[in-house]
């Protein structure tokens, strides 16, 4: 392996940087325990790090792990940066929808010595240039309301991510953005009313490229004249809590107000919840959580997401759980969505189901209960399940019998925005076909490089 003079070690029994030379240089205070306990060994030129075990032998440790800038604390980032302001100008950058690797970009000019300790050929650099965005598309749903804007992030590996730019109504006077981004390139839960979900999971995002959709986001919301991007939420391509640990870090980043800076009410992740265990590792999250529950009938809850291995009651618990821990979710607002199919989960005894089933939600003063309805995006390209869109009467009326049962609970009716380009929540699609031609050729090129 080759070291570089740049290139330190971080002392595993006192957790203090040493450089090639034993210098004791200070302490690494990692917000993050096990970071510390892993970081044994920092490449500063790539500001990536490698794990090996300095104690015992001077050999790295057999296996690799690789950790990106968005991954590190303010404190760490400075750190590896010797600099202070430095590790401000990056981040200061990226909140600002600007990458922090434009070396001759004016407004980190005065930074350039200590940035230029990274390289720019980066993967995390390669996602936040401008030519990383390939395609975009604007919906502009009716009179009043504005558009929304997709897009796709090419990543480092042929790969692409789609995320939704959706500014709020511009008749209120708080105007802001809300981004839609992916965590994973495909998704494995397969729910049978969703495209992303016939493309199977090709692979998880990174930190860094789930970061990077939100500085893009940030950089083309300036660019499209739209209002200033304030809410992010994890409902587009992929399953959260299948990619926890990378989501997790994400999010980190994203509410620390020192690095990304969103409220933690202005974060929202959503997910199927595959399984109780999943869901207890939520605990703890500056977030607001939402669970796709569709129905709490665990026959039709298995015909729509096909994946559920446990039951609604089981998965409940883990919620519950969640809410009561005393290091428990911090933001108590919790949503239950159901997407609305008609004939299949919005009939009377569909809505009286859910509202029994939510009641232990409702009752409790540690959870902030509300259930979001949300019309089906009519898809023709799954051919195998023909579903249709509930229609408005029903889903008010769906509404109503739930609020009997509940009195007082909200209920919000999805605007169908984004259902032009298959782009609302959990069916955002993207161009499955040359996703798969890529994924392919990607495979083969794997496959050709270990024959060789
Ligand atoms: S709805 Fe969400 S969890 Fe289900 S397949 Fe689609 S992306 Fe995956």
């Amino acid at each position: 392996m080759e070291i570089s003079a740049s290139l330190r070690f971080i002392d595993s029994g006192t957790g203090r940087f040493q450089d090639s030379y034993g210098l004791k240089i200070g302490a690494l205070r990692s917000s993050h325990p096990r970071t510390r306990e892993r970081f044994q060994r920092l490449d500063f030129v790539s500001g990536i790090g490698i794990c090996a075990s300095l104690r015992k032998k001077r050999k790295p440790h057999p296996w690799v792990r690789r950790f990106g800038i968005a991954q590190l604390t303010r404190h760490d980032l400075s750190e590896l940066l010797k600099s202070q302001s430095a590790s401000k100008a990056v981040w200061s950058a990226l909140r600002a929808g600007a990458s922090p690797f434009v070396l001759d970009s004016q407004e980190l000019t005065s930074k350039q010595a200590a940035l230029k300790a990274f390289d720019v050929d980066d993967i995390f650099a390669m996602t936040l240039k401008p030519e990383a965005v390939e395609h975009m598309i604007e919906e502009a749903p009716g009179e009043g309301v504005a558009s929304t804007h997709k897009f796709l992030l090419r990543l480092h590996d042929g790969f692409s991510v789609e995320s939704v730019l959706i500014p709020n109504d511009r008749r209120l006077t708080r105007r802001a953005t809300t981004i839609c981004i992916s965590s994973q390139v495909g998704c494995a839960q397969g729910c049978c009313f969703c495209r992303t979900g016939t493309m199977g999971l090709l692979r998880n995002l990174s930190t860094e490229e789930i970061i990077a959709q939100v500085v893009q986001g940030r950089r083309l919301a300036k660019e499209l004249s739209l209002p200033r991007v304030l809410k992010v939420v994890f409902m587009g391509m992929g399953e959260p809590l299948a990619n926890l640990s990378n989501v997790k870090q994400a999010v980190e980043a994203l509410s620390d107000m020192r690095r990304m800076g969103f409220a933690r009410k202005r974060l929202q992740i959503s997910t199927v919840a595959p399984s109780p265990h999943q869901v207890l590792a939520l605990k703890g999250m500056r977030c607001q959580l939402v669970w796709s529950l569709h129905s709490p009938c665990d026959t039709l809850r298995a015909q729509l997401v096909p994946t559920s291995l446990f039951s609604t009651m089981e998965l409940r618990e883990a919620f519950l759980t969640v809410f009561r821990s005393s290091s428990g979710n911090p933001d108590r607002r919790f949503m239950v969505a159901v997407v609305m199919i008609a004939g299949v989960n919005d009939q009377p005894e569909n809505a009286r189901e859910l509202a029994e089933f939510l009641i232990p939600f409702y009752e409790d003063p540690e959870v902030g209960l509300s259930v979001n309805l949300i019309p089906y995006n009519e898809n023709p390209e799954l051919s195998e399940h023909q579903f249709a869109a509930s229609d408005v009467k029903t889903v008010q009326k769906f509404r109503k019998l739930v609020n009997e049962s509940l009195p007082g609970m909200a209920i919000h009716i999805r605007e169908t925005r984004g259902a032009n380009a298959s782009s609302a929540c959990g069916q955002l699609a993207t161009e499955l076909k040359r996703q798969h031609e890529r994924a392919v050729t990607i495979i083969k090129q794997q496959a050709d490089v270990e024959a060789v």
